[in-house]
């Protein structure tokens, strides 16, 4: 803050001008008077000599008054001490002699001996000789050389110059002196105060005096106090002000969950409570700490990154209480931020306890990795544990072993015992291979009835598969026993060794599935390993599939016609198709391996379409209306869209509903009853016929003819030709004649081969018979000779 000449002028400087340079005039014209007077003095002292001086150069008489006030000025000069300054001059070497004239013409010389005998103060008398008084009267004459006049008047002027340079310099001494103490000094001190007021201080100037320099002063005193006071009056203010704030900041930063602290230069500045109570201590305990002291490395790393521009966003980690070394330390997010502080940059930390999200995390982490009903890792988790595995067996050169275990016939548990009751079997066969493996073992349910299990071998040669599955199929037979269920029920488990060189996880899986295939065909509940033959096999069977995909595509495949007669009278009645199909590269393939292919690969919908188009347009074509048998999978009877197409096959070949017949095997029956009885039952309703196929040949009981109104059954093979009159097969199929008989469906025996199966046939009241004997079955393009050949016959028997 400083002063400009403006705000002087503002001050009313100019108008009070004049003191200042009164006071100084003043001052010097006091002096000056004083020199003067003192110097007139000196002069008026000098000017006895120069008086006396003149008299002496005049030599002139005095009259008796002169003499008078010469006798007086003498005596005046005695007394003053003038005398020594007379008696200097008269001393001088160039005066020769004081000569007294007297009054009376008398006279008298005193020369030389001035110095010691001339006594001024004597007075000269003047005697009036007529009255006889007694005046004084004298003249005194001196004798002066011209030299000496010279002398003196040098003196005289030298004596003057000194006397003026004394009273000039004593003029300015004084005037110096005045301005310095009038305005030098205040204006220093002005200076001086102002100086200061950059460093925030507004000292009172120590200064009185009624001139301008007083009012500048009074008035710089006063903005002094007023600024003085308006400042500490604001910094009050704002001390309150910030108090209040940062009493406010405090109370909301208290009432968040997170923990905050700020920090500057690694030290920790302030935090809040929820911060103390995550670290283990109170606020005024951990304030001032180091961070060093608090945290451990990593997050003392994040800290230091946080500066850098790629820094991570937040941490994950855990904070540990710095006061008990026993807590548990607690699981923590951090973000960091730069925030100004007190005027400074700092850091702010956001700390969040995640305990809770990290046991929700974990609770998800169970679901999404582990199957609910049997705690047991599932799929995806099982993958992992796989890869893991494998990684680890080529690393240490170890054995392992994936093994998958399928229950046989689950579904007939569910469906006869309940949902719970398979719920509860499904657990007891996780509990049996938890109990079974060891720890470093993995068991998983891969979903449904398909379980898995990962072997790890050690080096102790401990490492045993087959002995691990043969216990696991044992366990599981107990389950089946104390759980009361059919005898079907039970496992069978497919083992993929570890080839000993690296192998890739969904190669080893694909052994453990073909050794499973395997097991499965081998007639179930045992266990098989894989070994390259089945890779062969695997093979074989990716080939064929490719193929039959192939002979679909480019319409390869035939069917041939089998026909079935009328056993009493054993003409003609109808046909029954059948898939042929002869490969360039796989050769002939029976069609129930064609079918078993199709079915595993989803071809069979398109097949089974294929062969029901097929066969309704050739028997479209033949001269007498004999019914077309046509076999259905189980998948295909299971779609619901099946009824629809079958019609839609009619309408284009305008072949008659009726002579159109549905074989269908128990399988077919096994699945959704329901929705299965509803497709049959639209199929009749188009006026198709639905045949019992391979009846005794699964798990028929009788029953299963009472389930549907089937047109026709047709006894399995194994009945008729195995069958002597006493044989257990042929009771049975007499009982199947028997109970056809009853619930009027028709019995057609399946595999005739010779002439007394037919007459057995025929003695048990069977209406149909099929099987080489009455013919083979013939090629589609043979069809429509073998009809003429039939119809020739005919007509040659009618004639
Ligand atoms: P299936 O329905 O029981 O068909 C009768 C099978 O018995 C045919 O075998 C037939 O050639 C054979 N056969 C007939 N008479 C005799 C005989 O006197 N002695 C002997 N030993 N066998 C006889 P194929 O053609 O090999 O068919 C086997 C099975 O393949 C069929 O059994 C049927 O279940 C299935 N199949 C055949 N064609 C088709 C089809 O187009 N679709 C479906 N879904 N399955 C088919
Ligand atoms: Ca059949
Ligand atoms: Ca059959």
């Amino acid at each position: 803050m400083g002063f400009n000449m403006s705000q002087l002028q503002h001050l009313g400087v100019r108008k009070y001008f004049s003191k200042i340079s009164m006071k100084i005039i003043g001052r010097v014209g006091a002096a000056v008077l004083i020199i003067l007077v003192l110097s007139l003095a000196a002069v008026d002292r000098g000017s006895y000599s120069l008086q006396l001086e003149q008299l002496l150069s005049t030599q002139k008489i005095i009259t008796q008054s002169q003499a008078q006030t010469l006798s007086e000025q003498f005596s005046e000069g005695v007394r003053s001490g003038a005398v020594h300054t007379l008696t200097g001059v008269l001393t001088n070497p160039s005066i020769e002699g004081v000569k007294v004239d007297y009054a009376d013409g008398s006279d008298s010389l005193l020369v030389g001996e001035i110095n010691s005998e001339f006594d001024l103060s004597l007075p000269v008398y003047f005697t009036d000789k007529t009255t006889g008084s007694k005046s004084v009267a004298a003249s005194i004459t001196t004798y002066a050389s011209t030299q000496a006049i010279d002398a003196a008047r040098w003196l005289r002027f030298k004596y003057a110059v000194a006397m003026v340079l004394i009273v000039m310099l004593s003029i300015v001494a004084v005037l110096a002196l005045a301005v310095y103490t009038i305005i030098g000094l205040p204006l220093h001190k002005v200076t001086q105060a102002i100086d200061t007021v950059e460093q925030g201080e507004f000292p009172q100037v120590d200064w009185n005096s009624n001139d301008e320099m007083g009012l500048v002063i009074k008035r710089l005193n006063y903005l002094h106090s007023i600024q003085h006071e308006r400042l500490s009056g604001l910094e009050q203010a704002l001390n309150e002000k910030e108090r209040h704030e940062a009493d406010r900041l405090r109370n909301l930063v208290n009432a968040s969950f997170e923990g905050i602290l700020i920090y500057q230069q690694n030290e920790l500045v302030d935090l809040n409570e929820p911060m103390a109570g995550l670290l283990g201590g109170t606020r005024e305990t951990l304030i001032e700490k180091e961070l060093a002291q608090l945290f451990s490395w990593d997050v003392l790393a994040f800290l230091q990154a946080a500066h850098n521009d790629n820094a991570r966003p937040f941490l994950e980690t855990s904070i540990a209480s710095v006061v008990d070394s026993n807590a548990e330390p607690v699981s923590v997010e951090m973000y960091i931020n730069t925030i100004e502080y007190a005027g400074n940059d700092a850091k702010v930390v956001v700390v969040r306890d995640i305990t809770e999200r990290l046991k929700a995390e974990e609770r998800m982490r169970q679901l999404a990795l582990y199957d609910g009903l049997t705690n047991l890792p599932n799929r995806m988790f099982f993958m992992e544990c796989l890869a893991q595995a494998l990684a680890r067996a080529d690393r240490l050169g170890s054995s392992m072993a994936v093994m998958y275990l399928d229950l046989d016939h689950f579904k007939d548990v569910n469906d006869t015992h309940g949902h719970a009751a398979g719920d509860e079997l499904l657990q007891n066969v996780a509990k049996v291979i938890g109990e079974n493996i060891r720890e470093t073992d993995t068991g998983a349910r891969l979903g449904g009835d398909e379980f898995a299990i990962i072997l790890e071998g050690d080096n102790s040669g401990s490492f045993a598969p087959e002995v691990l599955a043969m216990r696991l199929l044992e366990g599981v037979n107990r389950c089946k026993m104390n759980a009361k269920i059919g005898s079907d029920f039970g496992a069978s488990i497919g083992i993929g060794i570890h080839p000993g060189h690296p192998i890739k996880s969904s190669d080893l899986l694909m052994h453990a599935d073909l050794a499973l295939y395997h097991a499965k065909d081998n007639g179930r509940n045992n266990y098989q390993v894989y070994t390259d033959n089945l890779d062969n096999d695997y093979r074989r069977h990716r080939l064929l599939v490719e193929r039959l995909r192939h002979a679909l595509e480019n319409n390869l495949l035939e069917l041939h016609f089998q026909p079935q007669a009328n056993s009493s009278s054993e003409s003609i009645v109808g046909f029954e198709a059948l898939l042929r199909w002869s490969d360039v590269m796989l050769g002939w393939i029976p069609p129930q391996e064609i079918v078993a292919a199709a079915e595993k690969e989803g071809l069979i919908r398109e097949l089974g379409a294929w062969v029901i188009r097929q066969a309704c347009t050739e028997a479209a074509k033949w001269q007498y209306p004999y019914r077309i048998a046509v076999n259905l999978s189980p998948i295909e009877l299971a779609y619901a869209g099946l009824p629809d197409y079958i019609s839609s096959v009619l309408d284009e070949t305008e072949l008659d509903p009726a002579r159109l017949e549905l074989e269908i095997t128990e399988l077919a029956l096994m699945a959704d009853m329901d929705q299965v009885g509803a497709t049959l039952q639209r199929l009749k309703n188009i006026g198709v016929t639905i045949a019992m196929d391979d009846f005794g040949s699964g798990y028929s009981s009788l029953s299963v003819l009472k389930k549907f109104p089937f047109d026709r059954v047709k006894i399995d093979r194994s009945f008729v030709s195995n069958g002597n009159e006493d044989s257990e097969e042929n009771v049975i199929a007499a009982a199947v004649i028997d109970i056809g008989r009853r619930l009027n469906v028709d019995v057609v025996a399946e595999g005739i081969e010779n002439q007394e199966q037919l007459q057995r046939m025929k003695d048990q009241d069977c209406a149909e018979i099929q099987g080489f004997f009455i013919g083979k079955p013939i090629p589609q393009d043979e069809m429509l000779t073998f009809l003429d050949n039939i119809s020739s016959e005919i007509k040659k028997r009618a004639s």
